[in-house]
């Protein structure tokens, strides 16, 4: 129970090795790519493999709450082109099934481009289609929507888009939110003080509801805020500041979700992680 904090790592030689490579930092929380994240193509999960990754996670004590994979960046899931949606729906199935194979409960993913082949209204409801699909063909594992920077044509960039999404689910208990700081400030949501902390997740509670958040993403911002760039940063060496993340490590909302780092500088995320598990327990801890 409280925080899970830990990091995007890497999975490189096995996926047990992401478990062993989280406990190096002492993390309480992981994120890795479930399959890799540059090709269309993984042979399927070996027995042995699985085994490794479950009894790594016993080992080291990560539970189900405590894991949030990524999807591949190749999958498109408001892809304008019937082929290659199709291609996407079903690398997005293959994903969630490797999930549960692995005893995990989680999977992020983002939402989609629609490329600018058709209008936003049109791409929310490929995507909610694409996951319908998705979670019809599967069992178990929770689907985390991640919100965007809305760089480029991605969707889900405003809480009301993610809002639309969750409102066309069909199973409404296995469809959640992560919020990633970075993408929310480059997005337009502002996080630079307490102030703006409470009226930003004030929103989100309004327009998505904090039943729904399943995860966050804690990183600092390289862009400026509404730039609609998605460029990460080191916790406080960006344009939002420590404030949001000193904020979050105080705030019951975010109690037993995982949350993850994908902060620039592996080499630190020790640090990040040792400095946010100072901010957990009172703020009279302060630095
Ligand atoms: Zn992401
Ligand atoms: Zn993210």
């Amino acid at each position: 129970m409280g925080k899970f904090i830990g990091a995007h790592v890497s999975a490189t030689d096995g996926l047990y090795k992401a478990v062993i490579r989280a406990n190096a930092l002492q993390a309480t929380a992981l994120s890795f790519f479930i399959k890799n994240n540059l090709q269309w193509n993984t042979a399927p999960l070996t027995i042995k493999a699985i085994d490794c990754f479950r009894a790594a996670c016993a080992e080291y004590h990560y539970n189900k709450d405590q894991i949030l994979p990524h999807n591949s960046y190749l999958i498109n899931l408001s892809h304008p082109v019937k082929y290659q949606l199709e291609k996407s729906r079903a690398a997005f199935i293959e994903e969630i099934r490797r999930c549960d194979q692995l005893g995990i409960n989680l999977l992020n993913f983002h939402p989609g481009s629609h490329l600018q082949q058709m209008n936003e209204e049109t791409s929310l409801n490929i995507i909610a289609d694409s996951i319908n699909i998705a979670l019809d063909k599967t069992v178990n594992v929770t689907l985390v929507v991640e919100n965007t920077a809305g760089q480029g044509s991605n969707m889900g960039f405003r809480f009301e888009q993610l809002a639309e999404i969750i409102r066309q689910v069909n199973d409404k208990n296995r469809i959640g939110i992560c919020i990633d700081t970075c993408h929310a400030f480059a997005a337009g949501y502002d996080l630079r003080t307490e102030t703006t902390c409470n009226v930003t997740f004030n929103q989100f509670d309004d327009i998505i509801g904090f039943k729904y958040l399943r995860g966050m993403h804690l990183n600092d911002a390289k862009v400026d805020y509404g730039s609609k760039i998605d460029r990460h940063q080191s916790l406080g060496k960006g344009n939002i500041g420590k404030t949001v993340f000193m904020w979050i490590m105080a705030n019951k909302n975010f109690d037993n979700i995982p949350m993850i780092l994908e902060t620039i500088n592996p080499n630190i995320w020790s640090k990040e992680i040792a400095w946010l598990k100072t901010n957990l327990v009172s703020d009279t801890n302060t630095n």
